[in-house]
């Protein structure tokens, strides 16, 4: 079947057409009916099941223009990028239309003029439902001609008037016209420019250079802000703020577990350069663990937050140490250990704030901090302490082991053999068989009997020293 190309073949289709609402209202409520194979509302959120998505639907079912406050990285911009998803696939609009125009009621001058000229014989086109998302980060220079509009000199030159909305170079917001428009950190705006935002939500009409120009554009505003700055007064014009009819609030993830599940999420587990990726659950959640202690910690500026892209980088991290090691020594899998956790200070450092109180700390003590903390918090989690007596002991006799990131992982396998009661508690954290989940278990059976104050450590960026 053919899409009707005109106004009449549109008509005779029985086509009905929408408000932005009305349309993501009835989609919604069609995909919460539907069976629960149905694809996801919000793919790839994780930890918004029973808090911030009950409360977006809410908010889509009443057709609320939305504000989500939270701190950075909390997976605002992919929250609202995700309601295009409830858009219909295609919509008709006037051919040519810069707006998208509906063909039963367009708004711009132009397409008014036209539905007079052509009548029934109108063109129509068809616009995918991606092309009915704008957005926009707010910053002070943003203006309203990039948001709203402006008076296009070339159509003046041309021999338009001033007055005639023809000569409007339409902003983003009517070029968002029945769809979705973001707005990221609002409270960036001048006030000049939210107060004409103001004006087309509240007001429908704009005023440019003086004239006001009716432009009863149709669509659904959700903007987003640090909760700090939204609140802290004349960051928002109050006007504009009382036209975010609700308010969400989002928050970092409430467990390990999800803390984790976006990292596994985030970065594929696929092999690289052929060899397979083999990560033990402990140092997943290491890394899961230094972003939710700089999101406690006190020298961190909490206000702006430790965003889940903290985990990420820092995984990848991670796993690049890894790989440059597997790689230089010839090793067949790529297995993260404890001696390439120092690779995530650089990683780490541009994703943390630190309070001013705090800023003659030197940052990487500060993440020393936040990894001691991480890997102390998963030892003491899967390793029992006086499991280790025979290993303690035995470095009471005075051995010493030295590791580093550029060890072979070869290298491990005969030393955890030599060292009484080592190997039994390796098997308790999991079937560590290949030489690289060796090396890093007995990394990580090292370094927490160090934070545990049962040997000392040494340590020269990738090389560490265990002993007493
Ligand atoms: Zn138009």
């Amino acid at each position: 079947m053919t899409r009707p190309s005109t106004l009449s073949e549109l008509k005779a289709s029985g086509y009905e057409p929408r408000t932005i609402r009305e349309e993501l209202r009835s989609n919604l409520i069609a995909r919460l009916a539907g069976d629960e194979a149905a694809a996801p509302l919000f793919e790839g959120i994780i930890g918004y099941d029973d808090s911030v998505i009950p409360e977006l639907e809410n908010a889509l079912l009443c057709g609320h223009h939305i504000i989500i406050l939270g701190e950075r990285g909390q997976a605002k911009t992919r929250l609202i990028r995700g309601l295009v998803s409830l858009l219909d696939p295609v919509v008709p609009a006037v051919a040519g239309c810069e707006i998208n125009d509906d063909p039963f009621a367009p708004v711009c001058a132009r397409c008014r003029r036209r539905v007079g000229e052509d009548g029934d014989e109108l063109a129509i086109a068809w616009t995918p439902r991606a092309d009915r998302y704008g957005e926009k980060l707010a910053t002070p220079d943003v203006t309203i001609a990039d948001l709203i509009g402006e008076i296009d000199p070339v159509k003046i030159a041309e021999g338009r008037h001033m007055a005639d909305e023809e000569a409007m170079h339409f902003g983003l917001i009517p070029r968002s016209h029945r769809g979705v428009f973001a707005i990221n950190e609002l409270p960036d705006l001048t006030e000049r420019v939210q107060v004409g935002l103001f004006n087309l939500m509240e007001e429908r009409d704009l005023q440019i250079r003086g004239y006001k120009v009716r432009l009863p554009v149709d669509v659904l505003v959700v903007a987003t802000a640090n909760p700090e700055d939204y609140t802290s007064r004349g960051r928002i014009v109050t006007p504009l703020k009382d036209r975010f009819d609700v308010q969400i609030r989002t928050h970092y993830p409430r467990t390990l577990e999800d803390e984790i599940a976006i990292l596994d999420l985030e970065v594929p587990g696929t092999p690289r350069g052929g060899r397979p990726l083999r990560v033990p659950g402990f140092m997943k959640e290491i890394v899961a663990r230094v972003t939710m202690a700089a999101r406690v910690a006190p020298e961190v500026n909490q206000s702006s937050g430790v965003s889940v892209r903290a985990t990420i980088s820092n995984y990848e991290t991670l796993l690049a140490n890894a790989e440059k090691r597997a790689v230089r020594c010839d090793e067949p899998e790529i297995a993260p250990r404890i001696s390439d956790l120092h690779a995530i200070v650089a990683s780490t450092s541009g994703k943390l704030e630190l309070e001013y109180s705090f800023e003659q700390d030197k940052e990487t003590d500060v993440i020393d901090r936040l990894l001691a903390v991480a890997v102390k918090a998963t030892f003491d989690e899967h390793i029992t302490l006086s499991d280790l007596q025979p290993v303690i002991d035995y470095m009471g006799e005075g051995w010493g082991v030295a590791v580093s990131d550029s060890m072979p992982s070869s290298e491990y396998t005969e030393g955890v053999a030599s060292i009484t009661g080592l190997h039994a508690v390796i098997d308790t954290l999991g079937r560590f068989e290949s030489p690289g989940l060796m090396a890093s278990a007995a990394e990580f059976v090292f370094e927490g009997l160090h934070l545990n104050k049962k040997v000392n450590r040494e340590r020269a960026g990738g090389r560490l020293s265990y002993g007493t």
